[in-house]
């Protein structure tokens, strides 16, 4: 028998198969997914099994060394999918797995040296080794010297050792030895004992914890342990992370009629087990969740597992609370909030199938289940979705591929679809589902827009206009919550010279610096540049160098100044960084602890506070001056968003949208919660310039320290492109990226503008290839990003 590895060498040349002798005594073990150690030249390495192929090899192979673990990392479903991600995503097989399996499972390397001869050495040198290897890194230069005789000799020799970085924890357990029950009962005189060996022969195993609690002593234990009744022995502990936390029981509600219908259809698809794409395009509090829930619990009950992806978990505690109120022990939570040890063990809880649903962020639509019933993607718009570190990859084309071989439906909810799935569903490729209503029966609140340019008029020169400053101070009286809303993005805060107007730039990169007042440093945030704050304007001298842009922080101070009797409670990047302090905070303000939730983006989502009657957008337009195609989209939908956090009560909500375009289409759809004359509007600039969703795009990006390298090669690929793809597709470019130069590498780039291109992905393989061995060379850097989400 033999059997075709992936080799763990991260190196476009290994990118392949490699066959292997399966020795005679693994071969009754050996299953396709395991992770082993495989000679690989000189030195041993970890490898993935893709295949086991039950014949002679014409050549003799290398043997494969030693299983790393008895379970398969990797089933059937998620080889194929590498496989497929390989070819359609241009990545590496090696990093494709990396990124499928916890970093928990990956081994790490050593390089030791072994001493074959111990005699042969000194005591002296002797004395490094424990049991005959010692690592090499941990060895001085004299050492190094001392030693190298030897290796040279061969009485010493070089080797890798593959080390587990994430034990499995283990707790102590007790069971009953192989005995008759009713002859050891009777020997028995305690009746604590008794109790305890009955209660063992009922449950099998109990841990020494779950004895304490039900009021067997360690002496009682001990005993039975003694009598040899019982053995002690050593059962796996997984870590929880919601341990601590109690999670009421929540029934079914009653699904209202828009609810039911949809309800009705996904799961009509699961019981038939189709591979169909629903679109739940429901308003914020329509009962999205609700109908998610139900579906899923349909599918547990068939005996199948369900995935569920939101943007950010940490982001939406109360999502995980539902989960867990619904399903409890059955839901694993998968987010980057977690330890490296506790992803790992809602990882295998998946995988043993303790878990039947996930919860969790892009990364697990990975997750290991056998059997899928269903998937569902949260908020599909969100471009958290999208990983964009190499290897690329959209979470929603993962679930579509996985949807496809679990042959299950897969559900895209949101209130704001992107303009790519919306388009899909109205061509009849995804069925379209609307819940129009709130499922509370709530209105939808009020909504109104503040011209900015106005108030600057009237001589309001505050960051809060008349209206707002207006509802603001009458919610406090009232006792009410208000959201007020900083937009970040586009928006950092940095130096500006009043005088000659000079910005202080980062010297490695083409952009601004951003100020940090809490450290008064400027930083780069792309190349993490630092430098103290210059006390006159390094151009001009003059002592008018100050802050422009608010950011939170100065904003908190204001409204302490504008407002008697706020109570703020900041969140942002500063005040979340720690573990959990997302949840604390949101849960002093659910607690009624403030009554003003001042914060970035990170509170557009998933809050759902029945005390807040008034949300502030502070500027609402500073993204649409990214150069982004996107920027109207993303700007409508976080609006709608937002606008969604108010008026989840009986009380009603009201929005104040203050921005300097009062007119822009974007802001007016999302004042009057208008998506579909959003989408129409939007649409067509969409169509008149060539963008997603009529063309596919793809956005090549090179980079090199040498400008004229650089523009040389730029040359190069656009020949390249032009030569391989048809006419019908644009090759547009090169020109400089909108930050043309990051880290000292200047960047250029070439967009693909494509509706149906055959050629594509050969040409693409091609540049890769060809771009991998000229960076080995030359430090010539190609990433290619196919759907971007920004360009
Ligand atoms: P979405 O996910 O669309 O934002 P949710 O599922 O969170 O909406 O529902 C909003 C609120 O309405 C929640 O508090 C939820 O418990 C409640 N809700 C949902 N469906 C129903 C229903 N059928 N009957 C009563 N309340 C419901
Ligand atoms: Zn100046
Ligand atoms: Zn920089």
């Amino acid at each position: 028998m033999y059997a075709s590895v992936v080799v763990d060498v991260n190196a476009k040349r290994v990118d392949k198969l490699f066959d292997y002798e399966v020795p005679a005594e693994l071969a009754s073990i050996m299953k396709v997914g395991m992770r082993v150690v495989v000679p690989f030249g000189p030195r041993k390495i970890q490898g993935y099994i893709i295949e086991l192929v039950d014949r002679n090899h014409e050549k003799a192979l290398k043997p494969i060394l030693h299983i790393q673990d008895m379970t398969p990392e990797l089933n059937t479903e998620l080889i194929r999918l590498s496989e497929w991600m390989q070819t359609t995503h241009i990545a590496k097989r090696i990093a494709v797995l990396d990124i499928m399996l916890p970093r928990a499972v990956k081994g790490k390397y050593h390089k030791v040296y072994r001493l074959e001869e111990p005699e042969e050495v000194s005591d002296e040198l002797y004395q490094l080794f424990s049991q005959n290897r010692v690592r090499i890194s941990s060895l001085s230069a004299d050492q190094l010297a001392a030693l190298k005789p030897y290796v040279e000799a061969g009485v010493i020799t070089e080797d890798v050792e593959v080390r587990q970085q994430q034990k499995v924890k283990t707790q102590k357990a007790v069971e009953l030895c192989d005995i008759n029950l009713d002859t050891a009962l009777e020997a028995l005189r305690s009746d604590k004992q008794k109790a305890c060996l009955l209660m063992l022969a009922d449950e099998g195993v109990l841990t020494l914890k779950e004895l304490k609690e039900r009021d067997f002593s360690a002496a009682v234990v001990n005993g039975l342990v003694k009598k040899e009744l019982v053995r002690k022995i050593d059962i796996e502990d997984t870590r929880d992370p919601y341990q601590h936390r109690e999670f009421l029981q929540d029934g079914k509600k009653v699904l209202r009629d828009e609810q039911q219908t949809a309800y009705d259809e996904i799961s009509g698809a699961v019981a038939a087990g189709k591979n169909e794409v629903f679109l739940l395009h429901g308003i914020t509090g329509s009962g999205k969740t609700e109908v998610y829930l139900q579906t899923i619990a349909d599918v547990l009950d068939n005996g199948q597992t369900a995935l569920m992806l939101v943007p950010e978990i940490a982001l939406t505690p109360q999502m995980v609370e539902r989960f867990k109120a619904r399903f409890g022990d059955r839901v694993a939570v998968m987010h980057s909030g977690l330890s490296m040890g506790e992803r790992y063990d809602e990882w295998r809880k998946i995988r043993k199938g303790e878990a039947r649903v996930c919860v969790g962020a892009r990364s697990s639509v990975f997750a290991p289940f056998e059997n899928l019933g269903l998937i569902i993607i949260d908020e599909e718009h969100e471009a958290s979705y999208k990983q964009e570190d190499y290897p690329r990859y959209h979470a929603r084309d993962i679930a579509m591929w996985r949807g496809e071989y679990n042959s299950c439906p897969v559900i895209l909810g949101s209130a704001t679809p992107s303009l790519e799935s919306y388009a899909r569903a109205e061509k009849g490729v995804y069925r379209l589902l609307t819940l129009s209503r709130r499922a509370n029966q709530f209105p939808v609140p009020s909504v109104n827009v503040v011209n900015m340019r106005d108030e600057l008029a009237a001589g309001n020169r505050s960051m809060f206009s008349a209206e707002l400053t207006q509802a603001i101070n009458d919610r406090i009286q009232k006792g009410e919550q208000i959201v007020l809303f900083l937009n970040r993005r586009g928006h950092a805060q940095f130096l500006l010279c009043r005088d000659c107007g000079h910005v202080p730039n980062c010297p490695n990169c083409d952009i601004s610096l951003t100020y940090h007042k809490v450290t008064d440093e400027l930083k780069c945030h792309y190349c993490g540049h630092k430098e103290y704050k210059p006390v006159t304007c390094p151009n001009c001298d003059s002592e008018h160098i100050r802050e422009m842009g608010v950011g939170t922080q100065k904003v908190e101070e204001l409204i302490y100044q504008h407002f008697d009797g706020a109570k703020v409670i900041r969140m942002d990047n500063d005040t979340t960084s720690r573990k959990g302090a997302h949840e604390q905070l949101l849960d002093k303000f659910r607690d009624q602890e403030a009554n003003i939730l001042l914060g970035t983006q990170m509170i557009a989502k998933g809050l759902d506070f029945p005390n807040i009657t008034l949300v502030g957008v502070l500027n609402a337009d500073t993204m649409l001056n990214l150069p982004d195609f996107r920027s109207s989209e993303r700007t409508f939908q976080l609006l709608t968003q937002v606008a969604g956090r108010a008026g989840r009560a009986d009380k009603e909500g009201h929005v104040i949208i203050q921005t300097y375009n009062p007119e822009h289409y974007a802001i007016q759809y999302a004042k009057n919660n208008d998506y579909t004359g959003f989408y129409k509007e939007e649409m067509n600039y969409r169509r008149i310039g060539k963008y997603p969703p009529y063309y596919y795009l793809v956005n090549l990006i090179f980079s090199h320290t040498d400008m004229k390298e650089v523009l040389l090669e730029s040359k190069h690929i656009h020949q390249t492109l032009l030569h391989h793809l048809s006419p019908s597709s644009y090759v547009l470019g090169p020109a400089p990226c909108a930050i043309a130069r990051i880290n000292n590498q200047y960047r250029f780039q070439i967009i693909i503008k494509f509706k149906s291109e055959p050629e594509l992905l050969q040409a693409l393989t091609y540049l890769d290839d060809y771009y991998y061995e000229k960076f080995v060379k030359n430090k010539f850097n190609l990433s290619i990003d196919i759907n971007p989400q920004m360009l």
